[in-house]
């Protein structure tokens, strides 16, 4: 019997160690990811991290200093060789919708479907408007939608061609915040329900989660992690990517064993090693749910602010040595500004970095 494992999802899309240089500066620095088959990843980080520039080298746009990006098992760059964009199956959505302003709806679809017969062209346009839900609007002109309106019939034209892959760069950036809620999930909806593969980009963390099943969280042209929202979230790879996904406050301890460190909240244990040697100093992520009020807890913090916030009210607790955590409690713990707040760790599996300070 062959004991080779069966890989359980195709890959799609493949960057081995992919440097993207502009002149002397390097954009994009030893990226490394796969995208499955089927798959929406999305990249996130700050703006000016390198998001669009690798987006464009996937697209054709921009050359690759080192590194090999490769496709369905074919190669679409080397630093040697390119295949030009228009060979390489990927459809694009931009910012900026830049749909053709005097074409219809229906030409402005219809635009890289020059291949298919009048009537294949026709009951595509068809489908499509009625995919992204806007069935109706062939003869209207772009002006004549709104804004969220004309990025669906963006999304419509990149689909149209039936690309392997489509590329997002911030499609929702120029959106208002209440239709962009809306749209994320239902253009997940739409990617989902015709099984393609995207890569989107993107620097808001909770779009991220809401449309993608790996986030690719970069910084200073680095893919620091390339793993599950929850992965990022609950076992962040670095520092930067512990502190760039959700609130999260980070105390100084000592280690003291390979499941315990000594911080100014006690003896915080972890059911696994957290991989340090007895002695080192650390910082261990603290995020809002690992803080409770406890009045009867030997550890207090000082209450530096206090905001109502409705459903709870959120403090900004001071420790003693000096770090700082917030804490959520219900409406009923209403303790003043300056007063000591007692609370209790609740910390499962340590999340620690060497301490940089
Ligand atoms: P992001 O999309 O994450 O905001 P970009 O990929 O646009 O970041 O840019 C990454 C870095 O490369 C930035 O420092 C930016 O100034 C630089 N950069 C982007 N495009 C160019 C270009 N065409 N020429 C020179 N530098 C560029
Ligand atoms: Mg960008």
């Amino acid at each position: 019997m062959n004991a080779q494992p069966h890989t359980l999802v195709t890959p799609l899309l493949t960057l081995t160690d992919i440097s993207i240089a502009y002149g002397d500066h390097l954009a994009v620095s030893h990226a490394q990811m796969q995208l499955a088959d089927g798959e929406i990843g999305c990249l996130l980080g700050p703006s000016g991290c390198g998001k669009s520039t690798l987006l464009r080298a996937i697209a054709g746009f921009e050359p690759l200093q080192s590194g090999q990006l490769s496709m369905g098992g074919r190669i679409l760059a080397t630093n040697q060789q390119m295949l030009p964009p228009e060979k390489r199956n990927i459809g694009m959505v931009f910012q900026d919708v830049a749909l053709f302003p005097h074409l219809n709806i229906a030409d402005n679809i219809a635009f890289g479907l020059q291949k298919l017969s009048r009537k294949e062209r026709t009951a595509r346009i068809t489908e499509l408007l009625k995919l992204v839900g806007l069935p109706g609007v062939e003869q209207r002109f772009p002006h004549s939608l709104s804004g969220g309106q004309q990025q669906r019939i963006a999304l419509a034209r990149a689909l149209a061609p039936r690309p392997q892959l489509l590329l997002l760069d911030e499609p929702f950036s120029g959106l208002d915040a209440k239709l962009r809620e809306s749209l994320v999930p239902e253009v997940r909806s739409i990617l989902k329900t015709l099984g393609i593969s995207a890569l989107m980009v993107s620097h808001d963390q909770h779009e991220a989660f809401a449309i993608a099943d790996k986030i690719g969280v970069m910084n200073d042209g680095q893919v620091l992690q390339w793993a599950s929202a929850e992965e990022v979230y609950n076992q962040p790879s670095t520092h930067f990517v512990a502190e760039f996904i959700g609130h999260g406050d980070f105390i100084h301890g000592t280690v003291h064993c390979p499941n315990c460190v000594d911080s100014a909240l006690g003896r915080l244990r972890s059911e696994i090693p957290h991989g340090f040697n007895a002695g080192e100093q650390v910082e261990v992520l603290v995020r809002l749910q690992n803080v409770q009020y406890d009045a009867g807890s030997p550890y207090s913090a000082q209450i530096q602010q206090r905001t109502f916030r409705g459903a709870n009210i959120l403090y900004s607790l001071l420790l003693s040595n000096g770090d700082k955590l917030a804490c959520l409690t219900d409406p009923s713990v209403d303790i003043p500004v300056g007063a000591a707040m007692p609370i209790r760790p609740e910390l499962q599996n340590l999340v620690a970095f060497p301490a940089s300070h």
